[in-house]
């Protein structure tokens, strides 16, 4: 069964209503970065660059999509261009895809945000953005000081971080920046002088990550020889304290663990992924996850997933589809290049706690009480207890106060244990 039939079967599945399209091209490869992406001109399968690639690309991206608005019950509500890096694309191809979304999708969105790198954000791409309707634009500025951008391996430097806030912030366009804590070498006030640069800038959403080193890194390599030094972590903590207290002072409110805005500019799309709702990712890499629905959901998963003995049947609860990563067989053909999986009923009850628990809005537990059957509070007695400080309730959600989000992974894994 392809991605769109799947997408389509609203007798086993909720309807998706976010999508997600990965464009796995970027001008070159920063150091710390793990995501599924090529540089422009090598990788791949060494020998060709990113001109032979966009186009044929852009068009098998768009051949997909196409057969899967033709089966979607819903319409789209959030769409989201990531990767990689999405404005790295020739003009011509970026136009085509962004015009061909627009006809698709345009009349039903919510939300459309595009991903981009200031380096490669021009005057042409943001034009092109606002003429098919994209709403809010994503840049990964990461740091506003010279040093820290050339230790991540970024092409950009603080100039182009400040021509592409300058020349986003010209238009009506929803900003959003990412900027990222514990950078090895980061002066104590550098997070705050970088979140200041940000909020000057007039951005309506800032993304503020904690430096994630990743195995086989180029920053994990240098690292590990003893040529970098990450910050000692108390001084990372107390500076990325200070840094969101900035944000908090200037109204930004931390709605997610690592994300703060102004109320009413939150990312519609993530909140599909902190939910737990069903969505599609689209292109080489991406993930789709689709949630099982209703009491006959046991014999019709049988129709597509024969494999799945009785017992497991039972507690099928997810379904997740990995589009292929090998670019060529992708190209050719995009069903036979994915990989699925099921998530079983407790990893996906402990998902929706885990990512209900990183927004400041909390967990539904009549949601987890209609979809696992099992109260939350009950389920959860024992942590509740022990983190009673932590923790907030009101009549329909379970949620952690701001310290509770500091102290996330431990109280993760302490729930962890009652699943
Ligand atoms: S721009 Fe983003 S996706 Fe591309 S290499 Fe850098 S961190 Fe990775």
């Amino acid at each position: 069964m392809t991605l769109p039939e799947l997408a389509g079967r609203g007798d086993i599945f909720e309807a998706p209503r976010s999508l997600y399209i990965h464009i796995p091209f970027c001008s070159s490869r920063c150091d710390y970065c793990d995501f599924h992406s090529f540089a422009v001109g090598r990788n791949c399968d060494g020998s060709r660059g990113l001109n032979s690639f966009a186009e044929p690309y852009v068009d098998a991206l768009l051949r997909r999509v196409t057969d899967l608005k033709t089966r979607l019950r819903e319409s789209i509500q959030t769409l989201y261009i990531g990767g990689g890096t999405p404005t790295v694309l020739p003009q011509k191809s970026f136009l085509k895809l962004l015009k061909t979304l627009a006809v698709l999708f345009g009349t039903s969105l919510k939300e459309w945000t595009v991903e981009a790198n200031p380096e490669s954000l021009s005057q042409e791409k943001l034009a092109a953005m606002l003429d098919a309707g994209v709403s809010r634009l994503s840049i990964g500025i990461q740091s506003m000081d010279d040093r820290e951008l050339e230790i991540l391996g970024r092409g950009a430097r603080k100039r182009d971080n400040e021509r592409a806030l300058a020349l986003a912030r010209r238009s009506k366009i929803q900003l959003s920046a990412d900027l990222i804590a514990g950078i090895p070498g980061q002066k104590l006030d550098g997070l705050a002088s970088s979140v200041q640069a940000v909020l000057d800038a007039g951005v309506d959403h800032v993304s503020l990550y904690d430096l994630s080193i990743e195995e086989g890194t180029v920053l994990e390599k240098k690292i590990r020889q003893g040529l970098l030094l990450l910050p000692p972590e108390e001084a990372s903590f107390s500076s990325r304290k200070h840094a969101e207290e900035m944000l908090m002072a200037a109204g930004y409110n931390r709605y997610e663990v690592s994300n703060f805005c102004p109320v009413g500019k939150e990312s519609l799309h993530n909140s599909t992924y902190w939910s737990m709702n069903s969505y599609l990712g689209i292109g080489s890499g991406a993930v789709s996850s689709l949630l099982t629905t209703g009491e006959t959901r046991t014999s019709l998963i049988q129709d597509i997933a024969p494999e799945l003995s009785s017992g497991a049947l039972d507690s099928a609860a997810c379904f997740r589809i990995e589009e292929g990563r090998m670019l060529d067989a992708y190209m050719t053909d995009p069903d036979a290049s994915m990989t699925t999986s099921w998530i079983n009923r407790k990893d996906s009850a402990f998902e929706l706690v885990m990512m209900g628990l990183r927004t400041s809005r909390g967990v539904d537990r009549q949601r987890f009480l209609l979809r696992f059957g099992k109260d939350l509070n009950s389920l959860l007695d024992p942590v509740l207890k022990k983190w009673k400080d932590r923790f907030i309730q009101d009549e329909k959600f379970l949620r952690l106060d701001d310290r509770g989000l500091d102290l996330l992974n431990p109280i993760l894994l302490d729930i962890l244990n009652k699943f």
